[in-house]
């Protein structure tokens, strides 16, 4: 199997069968306190163990995925456990895959509403003002906490953390975690590629981060950014996608010496993305600058779909086919960590209310599409 392990220089991609390894989660939200008192709206999402039973118009349509999680409503005093749940199921299994040497990317994909940013960052107060890890807390915090504690841990090897956070706005690149001066804006990043370590953003500012107190100092700057800019432009942040990225660098420490040695250096590139709503363009009121963002958002996001086709095609096949990544931003800079040495995983957010079932269906059908994929391909293999 030589060849599935060969290395093609000139696009850094990895061809070997973990290339496919796409795990697909699905989570459900609760319904909210609008939705409850309203006797027009019902929830039409059962979940059962791998399975997802969605009833539209009396028939029953099941999807099965890698993981399923349902927020029940929340009548006990202690709020809802599920945010852990999710982090220990789907997403720790990446943190140890990125110590491992891997590239890591998430993302979370979903309309607006149905709970991607929850997922990611959290509940809003819990952004803000957390002193340790409280329920509401998302995957972006857990994730970086989680790090810190391995890196406490483990004596033989000197590990650094650097973190940017930036968002993709109208195929345009905002870094949130640079101030704005005298309330002039930044012009957008430009993207470059590197032909040893791939795409990259000119002049986006990195991070080093020692421990979670300085990562919560940073989310805090990135997450008001996000927020101002999106109360002056429509919503901007369910049309933007947002990244936040974590370079891990391992450097074994050799004991006996007491000096490091360079060569036993390991990187990996951790992506966790809260896409863009993915509403179709067909129900915003497209025209004008509405129209423009509506067609870059879909366009990242069908390309996204297009890529991972793409790649998973090429595997199975065990060739090297044309791989769309530079036909969005998005997918470009995520190049190296969809298809070089690369984990990723999908969580899919959908509402369970009655009125959201056609889009509740359209991101079901997208997660699966992908995880179908992943299937072919490991048949194949066998
Ligand atoms: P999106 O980012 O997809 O537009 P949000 O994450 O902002 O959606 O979620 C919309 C609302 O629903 C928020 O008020 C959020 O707190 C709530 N919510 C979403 N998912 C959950 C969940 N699993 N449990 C409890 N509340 C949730
Ligand atoms: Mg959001």
């Amino acid at each position: 199997c030589d060849k599935l392990n060969e290395i093609d220089i000139e696009d850094q991609t990895v061809y070997e069968e973990e290339n496919s390894n796409l795990t697909v989660g699905i989570r459900v939200r609760p319904l909210n306190a609008k939705e409850l008192n309203d006797s027009k709206i019902t929830s039409v999402i059962q979940v059962n163990g791998q399975n997802i039973i969605v009833t539209c118009e009396s028939v029953q349509h099941t999807f099965t995925y890698d993981h399923c999680f349902m927020s029940q409503v929340d009548t006990s005093e202690s709020g809802y456990i599920d945010q852990e749940i999710v982090f220990k199921n789907m997403v720790s299994p990446l943190v140890q895959n990125a110590f491992e040497g891997y590239n890591v990317c998430l993302f979370a994909y979903g309309q607006t509403g149905s709970g991607k940013s929850y997922s990611m960052m959290g509940q809003e107060s819990a952004q803000v003002n957390i002193i340790s890890i409280d329920e509401a807390v998302g995957i972006i915090p857990r994730f970086c906490q989680e790090i810190f504690t391995r890196i406490s841990t483990n004596m033989n090897t000197k590990t650094t953390v650097e973190i940017s956070y930036f968002e993709i706005y109208n195929e345009k690149i905002h870094d949130l975690l640079t101030n704005v001066t005298n309330g002039v804006k930044r012009a957008p990043l430009k993207v470059r590629e590197h032909p040893v370590f791939g795409p990259y953003i000119v002049d986006l500012s990195q991070h080093c981060v020692q421990n979670y107190k300085d990562l919560q100092t940073w989310l805090k700057v990135g997450n008001s950014q996000r927020a101002t800019a999106a109360t002056g432009m429509n919503e901007k942040s369910s049309r933007s996608h947002s990244i936040f990225s974590i370079i891990l660098t391992q450097t074994q420490i050799n004991n006996q010496l007491n000096s490091e040695s360079m060569d036993a250096s390991r990187r990996s590139k951790i992506n966790l993305v809260d896409l863009a709503g993915s509403e179709r363009l067909s129900q915003t009121c497209a025209s004008g600058d509405r129209l423009k963002e509506g067609v870059s958002i879909n366009k990242s996001l069908l390309t996204l779909g297009k890529v991972i086709a793409s790649l998973a095609e090429n595997t199975s096949n065990r060739k090297r086919g044309f791989v769309p990544y530079r036909e969005s931003v998005l997918t470009w800079l995520l190049k190296e960590s969809l298809g070089g040495n690369s984990r990723t995983a999908m969580l899919g957010t959908v509402s369970p209310a009655n009125i959201h079932v056609e889009e509740t269906l359209a991101t079901l059908r997208y997660a699966c599409q992908a995880r179908a994929i992943v299937n072919r391909v490991r048949i194949n293999e066998d």
